[in-house]
């Protein structure tokens, strides 16, 4: 059932002429597609047009400039922000392209693909993305924000392996992107997220890599403080070759959470290693010393297994999210992690974690990008579910562990973790001088800020 007005229907109508994919209206089938992987975010455009081209996106986007409406993307809902009916919202899903070129080591992928199906047409070539922890994630909204994976240290930053983009800007051109053609906006789109236009394709290298050492040791809760004091000091001595993260977790009982993680406070190691699995195996044997793993997911696993190293959920959940980047850890600041997120702390969060940075992720690219904090150590992310029984305090925690780890934090986030409409919240994913000239760059490339809306980083919002 809709309640869209007369005049609203009939303009549309000019939209539908103009388009090959689908519009669809409050009400109309189609229209469920804006609702997000983060079903807590209200997100209800104005209609949503499932595009089948680039000219689909440019026709919306001149549409949008013609009748007053801004217009956003998405493809996922993992980084959902709220959108209103003043927005047209693009959903990418059917930009499904995806060719390898397996002697180039290249692939050619529709920003409509989520990376498990970039690494399922990989696998068989022998060759592998450098996807993130959730393998569920888009492919452009993750690499527009640059994209950390478990592999980060090892192989760096996931959009310092993008030679190109095609684009479609917000005064409706079409452009394709590389660090010859359109320098600047091959600079910006990396970390700028959808700031300087809407990614309909992308091109990336492909890595030679067909298994990695590594998983989850998982611990009863009581043993998080001897672990996470012992990881500190071994992350201090990690090769380049391995990566790593813990994580205090409270999973749901349900059927996918394994019995020993169920309904209690568990403490997970998890660790991606490209080294000697003999090699890899002897490392992780100095955190097996300090306590017994009520689970051990480690082994030798195919990449196309690279999610099990997080195990992320894959269900939508109405989430709250909350992430910060440090400096240098000391093991006062365990033990202030350990305060708010360990026994005892009685957090309501579903998962808190620390991933280690460093490694190749801290030297500067041969094409330089928007992305900043290179130099951060590691990366603090929150989660917690906003509905009973932890709803009510989940936002109020979040806030406590930022008191808490603030003697260590930068004041920074990864734009990739800091989903959010709110210029102040947006702003601390960059430094002044990327948020300047991003924002020069928008102004240049939509001019009448029809992309101006959500998650961009924009003057005068
Ligand atoms: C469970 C989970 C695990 C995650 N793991 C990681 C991780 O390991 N490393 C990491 O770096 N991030 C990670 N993220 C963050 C994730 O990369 C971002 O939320 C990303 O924006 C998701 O992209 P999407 O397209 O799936 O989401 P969407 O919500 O559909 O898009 C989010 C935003 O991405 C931008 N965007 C999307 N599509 C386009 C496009 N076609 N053109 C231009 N901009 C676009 C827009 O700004 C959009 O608002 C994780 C998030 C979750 C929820």
């Amino acid at each position: 059932m809709t309640n869209t007005t007369p005049a609203v229907a009939a303009s549309i109508e000019s939209l539908r002429a103009a388009v090959s994919g689908a519009v669809a209206l409050p009400g109309e089938p189609g229209y469920e597609l804006a609702t997000p992987w983060n079903v807590a975010v209200p997100v209800r455009p104005h209609a949503v047009v499932e595009v089948e081209s680039a000219d689909d996106v440019a026709a919306a986007v001149r549409y949008a400039a013609d009748h007053g409406l801004k217009v956003a993307v998405q493809r996922t809902g993992h980084g959902a922000v709220p959108l209103g009916d003043d927005v047209l919202l693009v959903h990418t899903g059917r930009l499904t392209e995806c060719a390898i070129d397996p002697d180039a080591r290249t692939a050619r992928l529709g920003a409509g693909l989520v990376w498990q199906d970039v690494i399922d047409a990989a696998t068989p070539h022998g060759l592998a993305p450098l996807a993130g922890s959730s393998t569920t994630v888009g492919v452009a909204g993750f690499l527009t924000g640059g994209g950390i994976g478990p592999l980060v240290r090892t192989y760096g930053l996931s959009s310092d392996y993008v030679r190109a983009f095609d684009i479609v800007t917000g005064n409706g051109e079409v452009l394709h992107v590389t660090p010859e053609e359109h320098a600047e906006l091959f600079w910006g789109l990396r970390g700028g997220k959808a700031t300087l236009g809407i990614v309909t394709a992308v091109e990336i290298e492909l890595l030679p890599v067909t298994h990695f050492y590594g998983g989850a040791l998982y611990f009863d809760g009581s043993d998080a403080a001897a672990v996470a004091h012992a990881w500190l000091d071994w992350c201090a001595e990690l090769p380049e070759h391995s990566t790593t993260s813990i994580a205090f977790l409270q999973l749901p009982p349900l059927p996918q959470v394994p019995a020993p993680l169920a309904g209690r406070l568990t403490f997970a190691v998890r660790f991606a290693s490209l080294a000697d699995p003999a090699e890899a195996e002897a490392l992780l044997g100095r955190l097996r010393a300090v306590a017994t793993p009520i689970l051990d997911g480690i082994g030798t696993l195919p990449f196309a297994a690279i999610a099990a190293v997080h195990a992320d959920p894959v269900d939508p959940m109405p989430t709250h999210e909350y992430s910060a980047l440090t400096n240098e850890l000391t093991h006062e600041a365990i033990d202030a992690l350990l305060s708010v997120a360990g026994p005892g702390s009685h957090s309501p969060q579903t998962v808190v974690e620390v991933r280690q940075l460093g490694g190749a992720l801290a030297r500067e690219p041969r094409h330089r990008s928007a992305f900043c904090h290179r130099d951060a150590q590691f990366a603090v992310m929150v989660a917690g579910v906003l509905a009973p029984p932890t709803a009510e305090n989940v936002v109020g925690h979040a806030r406590t562990i930022d008191r808490a780890l603030a003697p260590w934090t930068t004041g920074r986030h990864l734009p990739n973790f800091a989903a959010s409409a709110d210029p102040a919240t947006i702003a601390r994913a960059y430094d002044d001088d990327t948020a300047h000239w991003l924002s020069a760059l928008a102004d240049e490339h939509d001019s009448n800020g029809v992309l101006r809306v959500g998650q961009v980083v924009r003057r005068d919002r």
